[in-house]
């Protein structure tokens, strides 16, 4: 009994581009959020860090004091200042040892997060339908999938570690400072910040300015590029003057930025040089002031130190801000992604159903489709097309037919815009995946081979429970190949089932990679077969080799096989013949049959397919 669990859908457009109102940032923090105890003991040792670098000032003033002290009173030696002293070397100790734990913890938790992003991502991919991936530039995913999943981690983990490090150390720097003087911490807080914002927003300011004007001398540089490099047809068709004014005018919008920039400069360089100094000399007036009431060397040392620091933090944050905003973009991109909602919802394999038996009556019932990225172009047009049980059905046509669109629909790479695909008189959108591809196999056009050995390909995709996987080399992988014409050549081979074929099967004639994957299609002994016989042009033993393959699936008695056929020695085995024109079956019978129509489509094929092989046999 075929497992139903979930019926596939045809979803809007516009909701497989919804995407959960999550924020991005909650998303971003759930990702971290397996990691939480990791994050504990790495937020443990920051603390450490923070507290023994704000300890730093304290020690050194405090040391200073002592000599002092011992200056003024005449006691000063060497055992005087070591006590302090060594606190200081204790506190240097401590944050160097907190610092590089807790650096090493967040490094863990990036990976950690970058390695479980991208399965999230991969695993989005693989669940996503054909018609994505027409639409979809390949360029585009592998960016998200390297670049954006890196930056996304490398950010996230970095500035929360910045982030939480800065604001510990502004805690405990603040602190301190409010232990020395209330008073000039307040006049610190008030100055410092809004200096340290200023500064930012202009530079900020001064970088965009910067990018725009760097543009324009791109696009400067493309003009010339292009001129240049077509040199020829600019002066054959006299585009000198034409290509000097795009030049000219590329420069002058550079040169237009440039004085704006030229004049923002004046005011930045004012703004940046002059605030900290303007800031600081508010502060050392009121460290200047409470200096005459009596405040001691030592104490006005650590809290310049403090008020270093202090401004550290600040500029931190806002570099922290920006860092995350572009985090943010990236993340929003990969999350997009991660949640898409492929358009046809494959229902979930059920590894737990038992086996699937089917007698394998595929129909097309009034079928429209068109394709994804052309929705404007019907490549089907109301096509019906019963397939019996046991048989074999040859689709054959003029190129552009629709003829492998047909195949498509029957894999459910697709699903069509108005009609429907059946499997034994039931929708095959009702099939649970596993029982789905237990009963229907395919062996496409330009079969891909993956980087593994021969036996491996072969057992592509079946569950490690599987019977076929049994042995070493079961009789189900020979039986297999032998049907596919494939077990010769393979134990000819030095290591024969064993032998890597290399990346993408690149270590095997197109011929054999066409036979290993015939066998990867049958060892499932699935009860539908599509195969769609390659028109790429085989050397005359391998097309004989393959041949051999395809009459020997043709007339298997308990397998439905369809099959896009080019080649007239297939199609004559085929117990139907259906001629696809235009996106519908404009004839079908069989060989003999249509043979007899004077002006039939299908002789008329054969005619220029027996013209095109006697034409051949002439230059020969
Ligand atoms: P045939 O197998 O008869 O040669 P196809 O089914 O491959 O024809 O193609 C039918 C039409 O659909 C052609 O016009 C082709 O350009 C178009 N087509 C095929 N695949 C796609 C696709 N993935 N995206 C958009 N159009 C496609």
């Amino acid at each position: 009994v075929l497992h139903s669990t979930r019926r596939i859908r045809l979803q809007s457009d516009a909701s497989s581009e919804h995407s959960s109102n999550k924020p991005t940032l909650r998303r971003l923090l759930a990702l971290l959020w397996p990691d939480r105890v990791l994050l504990g003991v790495a937020l443990c040792f920051l603390i450490g860090a923070a507290v023994s670098q704000a300890m730093l000032p304290h020690c050194l003033s405090d040391t200073l004091r002592v000599i002092i002290a011992g200056q003024a009173s005449g006691t000063l030696g060497v055992s005087t200042f070591t006590g302090p002293l060594s606190n200081l070397l204790l506190a240097a100790l401590a944050g160097a040892f907190f610092s590089s734990l807790r650096g090493a913890c967040f490094i863990v938790i990036g990976a950690r997060a970058s390695v479980r992003l991208r399965k999230q991502l991969f695993k989005s991919l693989l669940k996503q339908d054909l018609g994505f991936y027409d639409t979809t530039k390949t360029g585009e995913i592998t960016s998200r999938l390297t670049q954006d999943c890196q930056r996304v981690a490398d950010q996230v983990s970095f500035n929360v570690n910045f982030f939480s490090r800065t604001v510990v150390e502004l805690v405990a720097t603040l602190c301190f400072m409010l232990s020395y003087s209330a008073e000039l911490t307040m006049i610190s807080f008030a100055t410092v910040p809004v200096v340290a914002f200023l500064s930012k927003k202009v530079g900020h300011y001064m970088q965009k300015l910067s990018e725009a004007t760097q543009q324009r001398l791109a696009d400067a540089n493309a003009v010339a590029e292009e001129a240049l490099s077509s040199i020829a047809t600019v002066r054959t068709f006299g585009g000198e003057a034409w290509e000097e004014q795009r030049f000219q005018c590329n420069l002058l919008k550079f040169y237009e930025l440039e004085s704006r920039r030229a004049k923002v400069y004046v005011g930045y360089l004012f703004v940046i040089m002059i605030l900290p100094h303007l800031g600081n000399c508010l502060v050392l007036f009121q460290i200047g002031r409470l200096c005459v009431h009596g405040l001691s060397a030592p104490t006005l040392l650590a809290f310049v130190f403090y008020l270093q620091t202090l401004n550290g933090c600040f500029n931190s944050l806002a570099d922290i801000y920006t860092n995350i905003m572009q985090a943010l973009g990236s993340a929003t991109r990969v999350f997009a992604l991660v949640h898409r909602k492929p358009n046809i919802t494959q229902a979930a394999a059920d590894p737990g159903s038992s086996a699937v038996k089917v007698k394998g009556h595929l129909e097309l019932r009034n079928v429209y489709f068109s394709y994804p990225a052309h929705p404007e172009r019907p490549v089907l047009k109301g096509l019906s097309l019963q397939c019996e049980p046991g048989s074999a059905v040859a689709l054959v046509g003029a190129s552009g037919g629709g003829k492998s669109t047909c195949i498509s629909l029957f894999q459910r790479l697709y699903e069509p815009q108005k009609g429907a695909v059946f499997l034994d008189q039931r929708d095959i959108m009702d099939y649970d995946s596993s029982s789905f591809t237990e009963v229907v196999s395919a062996v496409n056009q330009e079969p891909v081979l993956f980087g593994c050995s021969i036996r491996e390909n072969i057992l592509y995709g079946l569950p490690e429970d599987h019977p076929a996987r049994s042995n070493d080399l079961s009789p189900d992988v020979v039986q297999a190949a032998c049907l596919a014409n494939a077990h010769r050549f393979v134990q000819r081979m030095a290591d024969g089932y064993d032998t890597e074929v290399g990346e993408r099967g690149v270590q095997l004639s197109g011929g054999q990679k066409q036979r290993i994957a015939i066998a990867r299609a049958l060892v499932r002994k699935p009860q539908v077969l599509l195969l769609d016989e390659a028109t790429s042009a085989l050397d005359a033993e391998s097309e004989l080799q393959v041949q051999i393959a395809i009459n020997n699936l043709v007339a298997q008695q308990d397998m439905t096989v369809v099959i896009v056929a080019h080649r007239l020695s297939t199609v004559q085995r085929a117990d139907k013949i259906c001629v696809v024109e235009g996106g519908v079956i404009v004839e079908q019978g069989r060989h003999a049959d249509l043979l007899q129509k004077a002006d039939g489509h299908y002789k008329r094929l054969v005619d220029q397919q027996l013209k095109h092989c006697h034409i051949l046999q002439n230059v020969n």
